[in-house]
């Protein structure tokens, strides 16, 4: 069963000069699946993900996510199938600099109207399976950058989603860390059966995925 089916995904950035980023994305990612997605800067790679994580808009094609279209859809419903279906990994984190890293995890509940009992209950849960129980009422601004991307992965599962996109995760960590974080992608991957895309310029990442997706001026590439 597809997770992800991409047909022919057109996307330009409008402008006094249009730049055609996507040119006829065609992509099928499976439940279950680990890939990354390769290619050089401004490849984009991150408008790719961006539509799959409903975060933008395409032009067109059809884009359909667990057996969904997704097109033409109120920033409501968008919102609401983000939620309920993608967790986000991101380069820089994206943590709140004020939240301790217990109520980092537990925000996308607290949008979901979780009490406030029950949320800190799944974020402690999610936070000891990243190992970080004994961070939990630290700072960001008190974690080092590996434990700071296990909380917003420990965020990204605490609503359950379908698919995790992690745009370039390891961009900000050293080799050693980076290989950490790979770990624990993986490990969800193989004991949760989570369906991973990961965008990375790194070749080792790359390779600890079960596939590689390159894109090459805005066309997928094999
Ligand atoms: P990558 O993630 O592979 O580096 P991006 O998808 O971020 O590439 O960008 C692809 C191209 O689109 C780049 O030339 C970039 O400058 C351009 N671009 C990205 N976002 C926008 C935007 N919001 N408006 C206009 N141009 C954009
Ligand atoms: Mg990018």
């Amino acid at each position: 069963m597809e997770m992800i089916k991409l047909r022919d995904i057109n996307k330009t950035y409008p402008g006094a000069v249009p730049l055609h980023v996507l040119k006829g994305i065609n992509l099928d990612i499976a439940k279950g699946e680990l890939v990354s997605i390769m290619g050089a800067s401004g490849s984009g790679k991150s408008t790719l993900l961006n539509i799959l994580g409903i975060l933008d808009n395409y032009d067109t094609g059809e884009y359909i996510l667990n057996g969904q279209l997704i097109r033409n859809l109120s920033e409501n419903r968008a919102a609401e199938l983000r939620n309920r279906l993608i967790g986000f990994v991101f380069q820089s984190f994206n943590l709140i600099s004020y939240k301790n890293a217990i109520e980092n995890v537990a925000l996308p509940l607290f949008y979901q109207g979780v009490s406030r009992k029950k949320r800190n209950l799944l974020a402690m849960e999610q936070l000891d399976r990243m190992g970080l129980a004994d961070r939990a009422h630290h700072l960001p601004g008190e974690l080092s950058g590996g434990q700071k991307q296990r909380v917003a992965i420990a965020r990204s599962l605490i609503t359950n989603p379908s698919v995790i996109l992690a745009d370039e995760p390891t961009g900000a960590l050293d080799s050693r860390t980076s290989a950490d974080v790979m770990e624990i992608f993986r490990q969800l991957n193989v004991d949760a059966g989570m369906t991973i895309v990961i965008v990375t310029h790194d070749p080792k990442v790359g390779e600890q995925t079960n596939r590689i997706i390159r894109i090459s001026d805005g066309l997928i590439v094999n």
